[in-house]
């Protein structure tokens, strides 16, 4: 789903999509690396000179598994969003960027991606790790999955075999 630049004035136009529309579940399934549960966008689209400025709120829901037990974990996201984009230098409405204007995204042609936009805003709002809430609970079964490895390990090691060999010899 594309929203042509030209369409964008500066009183803004605004694009909503949740779960109905299969391009943002697409771009979510991409930038959350799970299918989302619940997903809703509000965005409003800016035009300040050759520039889009992009804000608006993103909500979504989904299920990862935690970084410890690998327990499922259901994450609800709430993002206040604010991007940039500027046409790709070269371009003929080449402006100027400022200092600290590092983030700012770049579109070709005449057109913005409205998935990349999402997957932009949804991926500056993930956490830096998945883990359980309930941390006893989770401490519980990282100690259990460690148990069980270790068990594995042992049975199914040549020496433990061979071991059972010298015993029988
Ligand atoms: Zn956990």
């Amino acid at each position: 789903m594309r929203i042509q630049i030209d369409s964008i004035d500066d009183r803004g136009r605004e694009v909503r999509a949740g779960l109905g529309e299969a391009w943002a579940v697409r771009a979510a399934d991409q930038a959350l690396e799970a299918t989302p549960e619940a997903l809703s966008a509000t965005l409003l689209f800016v035009r300040k000179g050759p520039a889009i400025f992009v804000t608006g709120k993103l909500e979504a829901r989904f299920v990862r598994p935690c970084d410890r037990c690998a327990q499922g974990v259901v994450v609800s996201l709430s993002h206040d969003v604010d991007l940039k984009y500027a046409p790709e230098q070269g371009g003929t409405g080449e402006i100027e960027l400022a200092e600290g204007d590092l983030d700012v995204g770049t579109f070709t042609g005449d057109a913005l991606d409205l998935g990349d936009v999402l997957s932009e805003g949804l991926a500056l709002a993930l956490p830096t790790r998945y883990l359980c809430a309930d941390t006893a609970a989770c401490d519980a079964r990282t100690t259990a999955l460690f148990a069980s490895s270790d068990a594995g390990a042992t049975a199914s090691s040549p020496f433990a075999a061979l071991a059972g060999l010298v015993r029988d010899a």
